[in-house]
């Protein structure tokens, strides 16, 4: 859905969208999407404001990746909102531009008369993902000597783990 700043001119765009997993396009960012995404929200020029648009929604969403410690499936139940504000590119000079990247990263530009609702909700899933994608917050990960996945099997390795190096080393100490 191509969201217009013409349309917007003439009034406040609503929208009220469901896309199927495959819709928007996700497999860059090693994400699947596992559920219909809705969206909901609306689409406003803000006056005054050298043609700023504010796009305001809530999207609901069930992502799948790979956890970050035991390579298996971690799922994400998204339910989140969001308040976007874009700015027409073409009315920046260049030099502006950096400095707003960098001090104000909720604002985003927009081009050619408008924003794809579809990208600004494939940014919004990304953000809305924590940082670290883990399956459970007590996932054991893999084990580094024997590869296998410790929340499925406990394997007998024994490593020493930091703390335990720390240990050795009082114990060291307190031995002089
Ligand atoms: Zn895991
Ligand atoms: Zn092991």
């Amino acid at each position: 859905m191509f969201l217009s700043v013409k349309e917007m001119e003439l009034r406040k765009v609503r929208f009220d969208e469901t896309f199927e997993p495959g819709q928007i396009d996700f497999t860059s960012e090693e994400l699947t999407q596992a559920s219909p995404l809705a969206a909901k929200g609306t689409a406003e020029l803000l006056a005054h404001s050298g043609g700023q648009m504010r796009i305001q929604g809530q999207i609901q969403v069930e992502m799948t990746a790979q956890c970050d410690r035991c390579l298996g499936s971690a799922r994400f139940n998204l339910d989140s909102g969001f308040d976007l504000f874009y700015r027409p590119a073409s009315q920046l000079p260049a030099e502006e531009e950096v400095a707003i990247d960098e001090g104000e990263a909720e604002i985003g530009f927009y081009e050619d008369g408008g924003m794809e609702l579809e990208d600004v909700l494939r940014e919004q899933v990304l953000l809305a993902l924590p940082m670290q994608r883990v399956c459970s917050d007590v996932c054991k990960g893999i084990c580094p000597a024997c590869g296998k996945n410790r929340n499925e099997t406990e394997c007998d390795c024994k490593l020493e783990s930091h703390d335990d190096r720390w240990g050795a080393a009082l114990r060291k100490i307190q031995l002089k």
